[in-house]
């Protein structure tokens, strides 16, 4: 039996791409870093879970039985990573007058819709950080007498009672980027807080008793307890954004050694997860993805603007996840094309099929894995499996897996039972829903628009009419008119696709 290709995945504690062997035998347990729901999550965070998704769809792939957990932080995180500013629950739910478990309970549906429409898998588990808070107070005990000390505005973690500290940003303890020493007392710059005082005389909205008084858990102790008790020490993989390989990741893995009492980083597994993984940045130019600013961006608003979230995704699977990727209307529009491509050319095939009579193919029981894919594909398509197989094992080269996909789109003389059944498989690791979008889906009806689509395919019967008795004035008075309601009527469109908004 082919074993495929070996699967490798970019360790950013070695800064080595490292082959993955699991800790228990069989199965693959990653935890992601999940949203602060505190605000609507912007595209460039949608990237992350993108990214976590085509690793656990490839674990699958690869034979895997996959345990995924992805957190709701819904306390904690400060407005700077770095233990300063107001809690962003906090702060949000003051600005906009409601409690913090309405301003959570909003902004994690947002983000479930999110997860929904760019067809990321639901993890085993959405773990919610204030269901943990006993679990938080125990670790916390656990480790305070040997690496924490307390002053008047919290608990801190002193980073230099454990070793190789800073590892994972590769920074040097005391001058890392952007430690500012905010919090007067603290042994070095880069401590931080394990819990956070109410300060005498107010009351915050969210607060638990603790041996060090009523207040609140620091941000990186949740990931550290959460990600142990889900999963056990070490698991597999942690992933998050690139801006978390300098601040919070480090936090979390020195918490980690501190509560398995182990030693150095030399032995990857000492830092909690055997792989610390890392999507790089959606990046925009003009400021549009930061929160602050008025219209940021929104999964919803790509929707609003006539774009299918899709495409969206399909962005993302244009570049490899390590790579900085630039956001443009004009890409998202290409990608937004590509898939149309996809998708005609899938329906062709799915046409061909059934027009002669063969039943629709199925996923197995159980789902697409290589080795229950070449079961089912006969000698001229193995190599195209093959060639996706190596290309997704490869730290998850998603570029060149898209292209393989479009080869076995171009390919018309195959059997169609094989083809779907190659197609299915691929779209099992990719996630953009090939089998099941119609091309109608697609074309996704903008927020502003002042026509509906049922009115403009009646005027486009009317103008074919028109056309065809050659009455030209009548058939182009009716595209000026449906000009003047933002309509683009696109004669001769490769893609069939006649019009536009
Ligand atoms: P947050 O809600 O700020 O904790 O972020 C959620 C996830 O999005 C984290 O894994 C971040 O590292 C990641 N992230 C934040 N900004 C971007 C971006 N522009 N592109 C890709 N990932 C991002
Ligand atoms: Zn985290």
């Amino acid at each position: 039996m082919i074993e495929g290709a070996p699967l490798t995945l970019f360790n950013s504690l070695t800064r080595q791409a490292e082959y993955f062997t699991p800790v228990h035998p069989g199965e693959a347990r990653v935890y992601s870093c999940g949203p602060t729901v505190y605000n609507y999550p912007h595209i460039g965070n949608m990237r992350a879970y993108v990214f976590a998704d085509v690793l656990g769809r490839t674990l699958s792939w690869k034979g895997f039985k996959l345990t995924h957990v992805i957190n709701i932080t819904d306390v904690g995180h400060l407005t700077d990573d770095a233990d300063q500013g107001e809690d962003k629950m906090e702060k949000m739910a003051a600005e906009k007058a409601q409690s913090i478990w309405e301003i959570a309970r909003h902004y994690t549906e947002a983000y479930w819709a999110d997860i929904k429409a760019l067809n990321i898998r639901q993890p085993a588990d959405w773990s919610i950080a204030t269901n943990y808070i006993e679990d938080m107070l125990d670790f916390a005990k656990s480790i305070a007498d040997k690496h924490c000390y307390e002053l008047p505005s919290g608990l801190y973690f002193d980073v230099s009672t454990v070793e190789d500290y800073g590892k994972l940003a590769r920074a040097a303890t005391d001058e890392g980027e952007g430690r500012i020493e905010a919090v007067e007392g603290k042994r070095h710059a880069a401590d931080f807080a394990i819990w956070r005082k109410t300060p005498e005389g107010e009351k915050r909205q969210m607060e638990w008793d603790s041996p060090w008084g009523k207040g609140a858990p620091g941000w990186h102790l949740e990931c550290s307890v959460m990600s142990g008790k889900l999963l056990g020490f070490p698991f597999d993989i942690h992933t998050g954004g690139i801006d978390h390989r300098e601040i919070h990741h480090p936090n979390e893995i020195a918490q980690n050694q501190a509560f398995c009492g182990c030693g150095g980083l030399s032995e990857a597994a000492n830092s909690g997860a055997r792989l610390w993984m890392h999507n790089n940045f959606l990046v925009e130019r003009s400021g549009k993805m930061s929160k602050s600013s008025g219209e940021f961006l929104r999964l919803q608003l790509l929707i609003d603007k006539g774009y299918h979230p899709l495409a969206y995704r399909l962005l993302c699977l244009q570049a490899q996840y390590r790579s900085e990727l630039e956001f443009s209307w004009e890409g998202l529009a290409a990608a937004l094309t590509r898939l149309k491509r996809m998708v005609l050319a899938v329906q062709a095939l799915k046409k061909r099929h059934a027009d002669k009579g063969q039943d629709p193919v199925e996923a197995p029981e159980g789902g697409w894995t290589f080795a229950r894919l070449l079961d089912g594909i006969g000698g001229t398509l193995r190599p195209l499996a093959i060639r996706f197989d190596e290309a997704i094992s490869d730290d998850l080269n998603t570029p060149v897996a898209l292209t393989i996909l479009e080869e076995l789109l171009s390919l018309k003389k195959m059997p169609t039972d094989e083809s779907l059944t190659l197609l299915g498989a691929m779209d099992a690791v990719l996630g953009l829903n090939l089998l099941e979008l119609d091309r109608a889906e697609l074309r996704l009806r903008p927020k502003g628009a002042a026509i509906d689509p049922a009115e403009i395919e009646a005027a486009l019967e009317r103008r074919k009419a028109a056309r065809a008795e050659k009455d030209f004035a009548t058939s182009d008075a009716i595209r000026d008119e449906l000009a003047a309601k933002g309509v683009d009527v696109m004669d001769g469109d490769p893609l069939g696709w006649e019009w536009k908004l």
